[in-house]
């Protein structure tokens, strides 16, 4: 009995290590054992082991070699993309996207229905199985290890139940990791938009240097997703980072969730639209437009857009000073416009937090991905789940 126990313990450490392992290469990209061993503080054999175990699973490959000062030069170990996949249901308010998802976050297949025709909970659910069924047909269908599902809030994440998100045809209550573990015996996972858009950042952007970061959405409404110590940080009813909901208006604009002047009554692209709108633009401008319009110098155009950020300012300032990390990624749908958007939230930060600027700098970056950061990540949601023990 307790020979059994010690056994259980040892295979669990092996297996948690196997995944680290793993976790490392991609999210830090290719590397040699020795480093490896250093960067996990495992003995050279135990690494030695666990890489065998995966390049005899043609999961892991040998891939040319360091600059070295001499001596024998180690070889560097990279993952085979297309070896582990993941099968991503991306839902969102105009479209369902479903498609296949390598270990180096590229997207191989995907395909996609748009929204607004699903009136209830039976056609949702039909239109996901009916995109899935014609994905799972791709010839590398043994290598899909998951299924990752990422929507707009509220979920129980634990319970895998998309609850009634907002805007949503009245859709609700839908045990979606329930039905399609059932339907395609496959391990499925939930999570909302902004922490897989987070995730993907950790694992397939520009995030190796940084253990804690968040990553801000800006689209028709606004959330982050928040890493702590390289882990997705949900907060213990899975709100963490539902920054559209923070107030920047004390007797605010009254919002749906009950609450007077939260950020998305200010800053999401709809809220901007209004506001330019009820400021002389025209009645029927899009977003696109106002933002095409702002960089060519139309002055309610560009006010609308200071105003926005202005409010970003406020909302990013606070949940820097609660949070204390090292970056904050801007992603959503910004366009070409995302880089003017970043260095204004900057100089604005910089210019609200001089005095503490030497010990509590916090750094603004545009996100590695245009606008499809929350899909990207379904990936790692897979991976950070099923390398997890
Ligand atoms: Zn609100």
């Amino acid at each position: 009995m307790h020979g059994t126990l010690i056994g259980m313990n040892q295979r669990n450490m092996n297996d948690k290590n196997k995944g680290v392992l793993l976790k490392s290469i991609v999210t830090q990209g290719p590397m040699s054992r020795v480093k490896l061993s250093k960067l996990l503080g495992l003995s050279k054999m135990t690494i030695t082991g666990i890489v065998n175990e995966y390049l005899a699973k043609g999961i892991l490959q040998e891939c040319g070699s360091a600059s070295s000062t001499g001596g024998r030069k180690p070889m560097f170990l990279d993952v085979v993309p297309n070896s582990l996949l993941s099968l991503g249901v991306s839902i969102g308010r105009d479209v369902i996207q479903v498609g296949i998802i390598n270990l180096k976050g590229e997207v191989i297949q995907s395909e996609n229905l748009p929204f607004a025709p699903i009136v209830d909970g039976d056609a949702f659910l039909g239109s996901i199985f009916y995109l899935c069924d014609e994905l799972l047909k791709h010839k590398l269908r043994s290598n899909i290890w998951g299924i990752g599902v990422s929507c707009a809030g509220p979920l129980s994440i634990q319970n895998g139940i998309i609850l009634n998100p907002p805007d949503f045809n009245d859709i609700r209550d839908i045990h979606i990791t329930k039905e399609l573990h059932e339907r395609y015996s496959l391990p499925t996972y939930l999570h909302n938009d902004m922490c897989t858009a987070a995730l993907a950042e950790m694992y397939f952007g520009n995030t190796e240097n940084y253990n804690s970061f968040a990553y801000i959405g800006i689209s028709a409404g606004i959330g982050a997703g928040i890493i702590i110590d390289k882990k997705i940080y949900s907060g213990t009813m899975g709100l963490a980072g539902a920054i559209g909901h923070s107030t920047v208006e004390r007797n605010g604009y009254p919002c749906e969730c009950g609450q007077r002047g939260c950020l998305e009554k200010y800053s999401s692209t709809k809220a901007v639209l209004e506001w330019a709108k009820n400021n002389g633009a025209e009645d029927d401008i899009t977003w696109f437009e106002l933002v095409r319009r702002a960089n060519k110098g139309d002055s309610i155009c560009q006010k609308a857009i200071e105003r926005m950020i202005d409010y970003l300012g406020v909302a990013i300032n606070n949940m820097q000073m609660a949070l204390d990390i090292e970056c904050i990624f801007i992603g959503g749908d910004l366009y070409f416009f995302r880089d003017t958007v970043v260095n204004h939230i900057k100089d604005k930060l910089q210019s609200q937090s001089l005095a503490w600027s030497q010990r509590r700098r916090v750094k603004v970056e545009a996100s590695s991905f245009m606008g499809n950061a929350s899909f990207i990540g379904i990936a790692a949601m897979v991976m950070e789940n099923n390398l997890t023990v």
